[in-house]
């Protein structure tokens, strides 16, 4: 691998930049933005490159890791602000130590605050509230391809905030952020598994019970298994400590890497994938009977991944899909799945997890933009066979009416981006332009994403 070579944290994507930088601080990202003799084009910022899509990559440009701006630089009783490099788990345990959270807690600790305000985040939506951490964005701080400065907040400028939460750093490099934040509340969670077709048939059921509901597939076994969450304000005494310690575990150790050691010592398919099918079970079981308390706090949810990924590494894939369709999309799609296996020979190893999240027009791009979605996530190892199934999965959620993620869903055609987003697309691609008419910040990825002819213009001056 060149010196210059950066992947992904699961470390399937790689890119080559000519110049990888770290910013130390605002004045550097001036600086390399202004001088593209050294700093050549395209010019991507990047967090902990947690992405499952090559968004950051900069192929014979500049990457800039922003880790290194990761001071949090003020906490009030509502709000916090950091550097763009923080990340989640550092930031949220800051305000754990001072009795207060975020509202949206995502599993991934790694998430940078730079990220977190303009990127896609999903989380299931607490009741009444949003499941995108975009959406609690009150303020951000950019410097702009011409090496300028500008601070937008939600109070004085709401619609370029809203622009801004799904710009993925198209229009600028985000260095501050600050979020809305809330005091600490004792949260509720359980587990209850049903079947694909009882989940769907109770769907209206669950959605009037008032929680937040995420749910763990097991497809291959037509089950379900549903997280419940709700914060639950008469709780009394000290938060449990254990129960999302537990589950983390599983989740992000325990199941990935049985997973992956079955896949590479089990050679016989069948084998292999009733012991993963078998271990699903055990996941399921301590989900129903120990993953459960009336009182936990939600920042413990947040997982703290290694900085360097191990054997317990796993990647996934998104799509979101109207709430109200998702009776007749997910049985579907569970024979669906079950026929690619039979046909193609490849199932993904892990299970597949979805999120309820709810109508959110925080984003210009929010894939919960019409109304309330529900999501459908593969996760695998990336078994042989992975990136091929994304493709032939992506055609399917499409003709579906999905929703794909930029940041999330792997390998989506510009068409397919195009028929779920429409005109806010458009919309989008046009403010974009505005921001950076010489495409400083526009590598092929987002090219593509954005419908931008292969080559680029003739640099024109940049907005002030
Ligand atoms: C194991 C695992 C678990 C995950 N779990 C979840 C989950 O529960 N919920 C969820 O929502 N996502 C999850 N993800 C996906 C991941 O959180 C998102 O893709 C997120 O964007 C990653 O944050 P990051 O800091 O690594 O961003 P990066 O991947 O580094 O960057 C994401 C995008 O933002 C841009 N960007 C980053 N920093 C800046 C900046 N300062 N200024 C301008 N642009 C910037 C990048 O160029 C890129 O386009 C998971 C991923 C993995 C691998």
């Amino acid at each position: 691998m060149s010196e210059n070579t950066v992947t992904n944290w699961f470390g399937d994507l790689a890119a080559t930049p000519a110049v990888l930088v770290e910013a130390k601080s605002t004045a550097d990202i001036v600086r390399i933005l202004k001088d593209p003799g050294t700093y050549p084009s395209p010019v991507r910022a990047f967090g902990s490159n947690h992405s499952t899509a090559p968004c950051s990559a900069a192929d014979g440009g500049t990457m800039i890791r922003m880790k290194g701006m990761n001071r949090i630089l003020n906490i009030t009783e509502d709000s916090v602000t950091a550097e763009a490099g923080a990340i989640l788990y550092d930031v949220a345990h800051a305000l754990k130590d001072k009795g207060l959270q975020f509202y949206v807690n995502t599993e991934i600790g790694n998430l940078t605050m730079g990220s977190a305000c303009c990127a896609g985040t999903k989380d299931s939506s607490m009741p009444g509230e949003f499941g995108q951490v975009s959406s609690y964005c009150t303020g951000i701080k950019m410097v702009l391809p011409s090496g300028e400065l500008l601070e937008a907040t939600e109070a004085k400028n709401p619609d370029l905030l809203q622009a801004v939460r799904c710009s993925y750093g198209t229009f600028g490099i985000v260095t501050e952020v600050t979020f809305r934040i809330r005091k600490i509340q004792p949260m509720e969670v359980f587990h209850e598994t049903y079947t694909v077709s009882d989940f769907m048939e109770r769907l209206p059921e669950l959605w009037s019970r008032g929680y937040a509901l995420m749910y763990y597939m097991f497809l291959f076994d037509e089950l379900v298994t549903i997280e419940f969450r709700k914060y639950n304000p008469k709780a009394k005494g000290k938060p449990n400590t254990h129960v999302w310690p537990i589950r983390n575990n599983l989740w992000s150790v325990i199941g990935p890497r049985t997973c992956y050691h079955t896949e590479r010592d089990i050679g016989d398919k069948t084998i292999r994938y009733k012991i993963i099918d078998a271990f699903g079970g055990y996941w399921r079981w301590n989900l129903e009977h120990i993953i459960q308390s009336k009182n936990t706090t939600a920042t413990d949810q947040i997982i703290r991944y290694p900085d360097v990924s191990d054997d317990s590494r796993y990647t996934f894939s998104l799509w979101a899909f109207p709430e109200e369709t998702y009776a007749k999309v997910l049985p579907q799609y569970t024979k669906w799945v079950k026929n690619y296996y039979k046909t193609k020979g490849y199932r993904t190893n892990i299970l597949h997890v979805g999120y309820r999240i709810a109508k959110d027009q925080n984003s210009v791009l929010s894939y919960s933009y019409d109304g309330n979605v529900m999501t459908i996530d593969p996760v695998s190892t990336a078994n042989p066979g992975w990136k091929e199934f994304l493709i032939d999965y992506n055609q399917w959620c499409s003709g579906q009416g999905g929703v794909p993620l930029p940041n999330q869903t792997f390998g989506f055609t510009y068409e397919q981006g195009k028929k779920a987003l429409g005109d806010r697309l458009a919309a989008m691609a046009a403010k974009r332009r505005e921001f950076d008419p010489g495409n400083r910040l526009l590598n092929p990825f987002f090219r593509q994403f954005f419908g931008e002819p292969a080559k680029s213009p003739a640099p024109r001056a940049a907005k002030a």
